[in-house]
């Protein structure tokens, strides 16, 4: 399969996506981790304090025993009371906390016989101590049961604490090397999506300039052709023109008809030329509109003798409404619109038809709008027909001697101008041709006086026609 700019492109494209997933997949599991493992540590941090809760409380009871057993105040058998009824539901937390870890609970069941084992000798000696008095529990202290439990109980929860700090320290690792894992993954999916983007950006950068030097090549071969070709053409067709005309010699009826069709077809090449050069210049931007002030009447009045004999040998009227405006435009192109649009609206007119022509102001232009009651175009042609080479029916330049870049000449001058040209028509009834041009600003310090032609001009009508019929 071979490796084109496009394809090359779509791949870039493909792996830049399915990288930006991968970042999307791996930031998601790394956030949701991260949030798990700081979950975890909370919940270990939460089981050290309920642990060093526990051994606080115990240390507090013992306190508030011994308090009693010296000075049998009642109050400290009644706080001892109060911490023994918390020290349940402490475990019984503890217990719920540490669910997830069954070293854990084995050593908490540890705890809880323990503390109340430690438990039950501080009831004795309250007992002991509010039955038989001070001598008596003295003498039970000296068995040393309770201390003995204290330290067990003391141990224990020192080495549940450490192995919950072990944890802590376990898991946040695990979090720091997700995180700094996800993180060199999403880097290095960047870096390799933007080695892409910058890739295929400098592919479709050259492709282009390549494009575009062979355009250039193009349309300079095209124009260097048209160009060669329509010298000895114009020279063909004056001599057959000659001929045609009788003044070197009489020429059999067969023959003047051959000269016929040769001098129109002649005709038609120099046409076609003559429009590839125009169009190709207007491409290239060789030619430079030279805006003026002129009257749009006048334009129409010009183009309208321009094309007046071709309208009466096709018996069509052509009809000028007011069109007392000023514009800003160059004066030949507009004409050269003009007689593309007449020319077109006779051809496809019937008999006895009228083509009406006229410019009206609207907002800061001037339409001008060209109107026949010919065949109309379909809805499907309406944009099309304004691309080169198109044409509603591709028998039209055969039968009506068209070549079908007249109104993409047309357009192109339009724009150039700053305007738009479209068309609006019914079908079987009609067709009325629109464009727009800058009316002319009063009181603009740059308005020049008319007839400035450029060096390089696109022939208007008139000039066409007199390069076509070179012996008129
Ligand atoms: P050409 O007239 O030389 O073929 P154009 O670019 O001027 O080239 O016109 C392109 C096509 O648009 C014509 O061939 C014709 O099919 C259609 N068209 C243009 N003007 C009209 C019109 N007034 N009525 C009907 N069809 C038209």
């Amino acid at each position: 399969m071979k490796l084109t700019v496009e394809r090359t492109v779509l791949a870039g494209f493909v792996i830049v996506l399915g990288l930006l997933g991968t970042v999307g997949v791996v930031s998601q599991r790394t956030i949701i981790g991260l949030i798990d493992d700081s979950k975890w540590v909370t919940h270990t941090h939460i089981v050290l304090e309920l642990l060093q809760q526990a051994s606080f409380r115990i240390s507090q009871a013992e306190a508030d025993v011994r308090g009693y057993v010296i000075t049998g105040d009642s109050a400290f058998e009644s706080q001892y009371e109060a911490i023994r009824r918390q020290i349940p539901d402490l475990i019984s937390e503890l217990r719920t906390q540490t669910l997830d870890n069954p070293a854990e609970q084995s050593n908490l069941a540890l705890l809880e016989s323990l503390i109340s084992k430690r438990l039950e000798t501080m009831d004795e000696g309250i007992r002991v101590r509010k039955s038989r008095g001070l001598p008596a529990i003295l003498a039970l202290g000296s068995t040393g049961r309770g201390r003995q439990l204290s330290v067990e109980i003391s141990t224990l929860t020192a080495q549940m604490r450490a192995d919950e700090d072990r944890l802590l320290s376990d898991r946040k690792r695990r979090a720091e090397l997700s995180a700094r894992r996800a993180f060199l993954v999403v880097l290095s999916a960047l870096i390799v999506a933007m080695i892409a983007v910058i890739g295929s950006v400098v592919l479709v950068f050259r492709d282009l300039t390549r494009r575009r030097e062979i355009e250039r090549m193009k349309s300079e071969f095209v124009s260097v052709v048209s160009h060669e070709l329509r010298t000895p053409l114009t020279s063909i067709h004056g001599s057959l023109g000659l001929l045609a005309s009788g003044l070197l010699g009489t020429v059999s009826a067969k023959g003047e008809r051959m000269l016929e069709i040769a001098v129109s077809n002649t005709d038609r090449l120099i046409r076609l030329l003559n429009d590839i050069l125009d169009i190709e210049k207007l491409d290239s931007g060789k030619i430079e509109m030279r805006s003026i002030q002129c009257s749009a009447r006048e334009l129409i009045d010009h183009a309208i003798e321009v094309m007046q004999p071709m309208a009466q040998s096709q018996q069509i009227g052509l009809k000028v409404e007011d069109s007392e405006l000023l514009i800003r435009a160059d004066r030949d192109r507009i004409i050269q619109c003009l007689t593309n649009l007449l020319s077109n609206a006779i051809k496809f007119s019937e008999a006895g038809g009228t083509v009406r022509v006229v410019a009206k102001p609207a907002g800061e232009d001037a339409r001008f709008e060209v109107s026949d009651h010919g065949r109309g175009i379909p809805e499907g042609k309406r944009n099309s027909i304004f691309e080169r080479f198109q044409q509603v029916d591709t028998s039209d330049s055969r039968k009506r001697g068209g070549t079908g870049l007249g109104l993409a000449i047309s357009r192109n001058i339009v724009e150039q101008h700053g305007g738009k040209m479209w068309v609006e028509s019914q079908l079987g009834k009609g067709s009325t041709f629109f464009f727009t041009v800058p009316l002319a600003q009063k009181h603009n310090s740059d308005l020049q006086p008319s007839y400035v032609d450029s060096v390089d001009t696109v022939r208007t009508e008139r000039e066409r026609n007199a390069e076509t019929h070179p012996a008129d």
